[in-house]
């Protein structure tokens, strides 16, 4: 086998290029469907004209908010004109975070009386940010949810109810939802949900949570869609996001069902940029042609399974899914290896490969896996250092990634040209598709057994690289091996784990940002450890190709990145402007963070800030910039006991009222971390409710009370100390008017730049001592 031949490298490279162009062909979106397509088919021109109207003006309509009633009232009366009784359901709720409000949900229902258990819930939320419109997040579910409410009315009764269930407040913690499964008398007849929600404002719509009966779903969802992207990974991705969407709450309420989302231009997401202009016509088209399969195959489904059964899963090409059970990934994987192994033991028979061979194809392929990953790491800390990649706790996406998409993939043909230099000799041909095949199939077992969502990767490698070596055992006894035989052992395997590799890549960028580019570099680390047996059959010539090869692309990568700003006006970093009022000392300042932890220019000459970096207040993690303002006078929010109760040794009972004399939306109270703050309790139309508290670095308890009446909110809470200190905050949206600085910051945030989330905001601030003995 001394013979040199590069055909399996060129082979390798027009089968990557082959697959890399199939896979982008099969993951574009579809096209728009127009105004004129049939009654009983989804309509994304029909969907973005109800979009326009709801959100066309491109004003945020956060809980509570006026712009929240009007989008409300639109939304009811379309649902009306449809031949719905929408009903609104409104309410006090808290969740497991110490964030409370009282969301306005609207609630129909179509197909008759719910009275069993086999309703299918369709859901969206009105609600956007109070920074942005909320055109995709999630003004385009509500559209597409409206179209499918359209659809039902021209198509036969489905065998199981369908209640539509557009949810309020859930930017403001999930409320709306969990007002919907703790109070609503539907709510006990949900047998499943299918929810559409958006992290960005284009892309595929991807199918990423389903309920318990996993199994069964998979398989439903299998026959009815047209286009399924999905994959049993992305749930595991998810779960490391710091995101949640109503679907959380369907689940815990023991709801079944699909969850869908797109993730696209996340640099949009929760910004004005998220505007009805630059939501997807196409996008909807996808995600409301899912939904609408997925709620008619629900609806329509004979037997109601909900028996939990996990599976492992994954869409072919956007054209068909393969499901299996869990309960098949270990054994499979072990006897994976175990084939593995004994083919081993049969090529040394054969005098193919031999214990030193295959001890250095493993350390090969190892060395491989860690050079790529040291070297993307080594990368991507240069990238941070120069400024082009943003810093550690901030958004984690530049406006220019395609060169490092590249370059950090190019990085994997370095080191694996590199390793081939060093190894080839030593390691061989079968050397190296030892040490490729077993470390796949020993992670196989390993994820088999930690993360079986990811399994089916590794699992088909490996199962691809036994098989794949069966022609050169059984053909080849006795004879000399053509090199297409040998070639074919490596390259099936590699470009099979490419095959399924690459749409997870494609969408690991949207999902993680730049951490996704050292993850990207060592998962095709698994690849081109298949390329290696290739290389060390090449020439030299050919191995000197590959290394230059990927080198030059990486630093082209690198340097494009290098000349190209971080961000852009339609890339912009999150930069918020804040107008906080101390009402105790009565002054003022204003405090802005941003994501790039550099205050531009034009900012810094605009008011006159503190270079150094602090706490929006004691014990808050966001960090910014502070400048003295002039102090208008606010009235401060009102915290007061209304009564306390049995005082225990242990704790005190108060019962509180807060309130903001000035009509803010959301007041913040903070506990400290002596008082211990045991329960907090609001009084709900349901009862009395439990409120989850949220926990400070410094051991603070805050509570959050998004969209509290004018009244005030009373809440019952059991601390351990008094009399205590407590912060009371109130925020409501937008700079004062009167304050010129304000204007003045506000057009001094560059067009690089963009609000997001909560927005500019105004807080008054104040300390309450709460002393049961003053008898208030
Ligand atoms: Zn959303």
């Amino acid at each position: 086998m001394a013979i040199e031949d590069n055909r399996g490298l060129i082979i390798a490279g027009a089968g990557v290029a082959l697959l890399l162009a199939a896979t982008l062909l099969s993951y574009r979106t579809p096209a728009p469907l127009g105004p004129d397509a049939s009654p009983t088919v989804f309509s994304a021109s029909r969907a973005q004209a109800i979009l326009k109207e709801l959100v066309g003006d491109d004003v945020p309509h956060p809980i509570g908010s006026a712009a929240n009633s009007a989008v409300r009232e639109l939304i009811v009366k379309r649902l009306t004109a449809l031949g719905y009784a929408a009903e609104l359901q409104a309410g006090l709720v808290c969740n497991d975070f110490g964030e409370c409000g009282t969301p306005t949900n609207i609630v129909a229902t179509y197909g008759g009386d719910v009275k069993a258990k086999d309703a299918v819930l369709l859901a969206a939320h009105y609600d956007s940010v109070p920074a942005g419109p909320g055109a995709s997040d999630d003004g385009a579910g509500v559209a597409n949810l409206l179209e499918i409410a359209r659809i039902l009315t021209v198509m036969p009764a489905r065998r199981h109810p369908i209640v539509l269930l557009v949810t309020d407040g859930e930017e403001a913690g999930l409320l709306g939802a969990l007002l919907f499964t703790r109070e609503h008398r539907l709510a006990g007849h949900v047998w499943a949900a299918v929810n559409m929600e958006a992290r960005g404002v284009s892309g595929p719509s991807l199918m990423f949570e389903t309920g318990t009966a996993n199994a069964w779903l998979m398989h439903l969802y299998a026959a009815s869609m047209l286009r399924p992207i999905t994959n049993s990974l992305c749930y595991v991705v998810y779960k490391m996001l710091p995101n949640n969407t109503d679907f959380t709450i369907f689940k815990a309420a023991s709801y079944q069902g699909f969850n869908f989302a797109f993730i696209g231009d996340v640099g949009h997401y929760h910004t004005p940029l998220d505007s009805w202009a630059n939501a997807s016509a196409s996008t909807i088209q996808h995600q409301g042609d899912n939904a609408l399969s997925a709620v008619l195959a629900l609806a329509n489904s004979t037997d109601l399974a909900s028996a939990a059964q996990d599976s492992v899963f994954f869409d072919v090409f956007a054209r068909g899914v393969m499901v299996w059970p869990i309960a098949f990934v270990l054994p499979a994987a072990l006897v994976a290896l175990m084939l593995l192994l004994a083919e081993a033991v049969l090529l040394s028979r054969q005098g193919q490969l031999t214990g030193r061979q295959a001890a250095y194809g493993a350390i090969g392929a190892l060395t491989n896996l860690l050079v790529g990953g040291a070297l993307s790491l080594g990368v991507l800390a240069l990238l941070r250092i120069l400024g082009r990649s943003p810093p550690i706790g901030a958004p984690p996406w530049i406006a220019h990634p395609v060169g490092m998409h590249i370059g950090f993939s190019a990085l994997a043909l370095v080191s694996a040209g590199a390793v081939a230099a060093w190894f080839a000799r030593r390691a061989g041909f079968w050397g190296f598709w030892f040490g490729a095949g077993v470390s796949v199939a020993l992670l196989s077992v390993a994820s088999a057994v930690a993360i079986p969502g990811a399994s089916y990767l590794l699992l088909l490698t490996a199962w691809a690289a036994v098989l794949a070596a069966l022609p050169c055992l059984f053909l080849g006894k006795g004879r000399a091996l053509t090199h297409g035989a040998v070639n074919f052992a490596a390259l099936t395997p590699g470009l099979i784990l490419f095959a399924v590799l690459l749409p997870l890549l494609l969408l690991l960028y949207p999902a993680l940002g730049t951490l996704a580019w050292p993850v990207c570099t060592v998962t095709l680390g698994l690849v081109t450890g298949f390329l290696l047996p290739m290389l060390a059959n090449a020439t030299r010539s050919a191995r000197q190709f590959v290394t230059l090869l990927g080198a030059g692309v990486t630093f082209a990568g690198i340097s494009i990145t290098l000349l190209l700003p971080m961000y852009s006006p339609s890339w912009p970093q999150r930069l918020n402007i804040e107008y906080w009022v101390d009402a105790d000392g009565g002054q003022a300042h204003w405090w802005t963070q941003a994501a790039s932890l550099h205050l531009p220019h034009a900012m810094a000459s605009a008011v006159k800030f503190d270079p150094l970096l602090r706490a929006r207040f004691t014990g808050s993690p966001s960090r910014g910039f502070f400048a003295d303002a002039p102090a208008l006078k606010l009235a401060a929010p009102d915290l007061r006991i209304s009564a306390t109760s049995g005082t225990s040794q242990a704790a005190t009972h108060f019962e509180l009222l807060v309130r903001s004399a000035r009509g803010a939306p959301t007041v913040l109270v903070v506990f400290p971390a002596s008082a211990r703050v045991q329960d907090v309790v609001v009084t709900t139309h349901s009862g009395p409710l439990r409120a989850g508290r949220k926990h400070h670095q410094d051991g603070d308890t805050a509570l959050v009370l998004a969209d509290i009446p004018s009244a005030g909110l009373q809440f019952g809470i059991d601390l351990s100390e008094a009399p205590v200190r407590v912060q009371v905050f109130d925020q409501s949206y937008g700079l004062p008017e009167e304050l010129a600085d304000g204007k003045a910051l506000q057009r001094a945030r560059p067009q690089n730049a963009t609000s997001s989330q909560d927005g500019d905001v105004t807080v008054v601030q104040r300390t309450v001592l709460l002393d049961p003995a003053a008898g208030r």
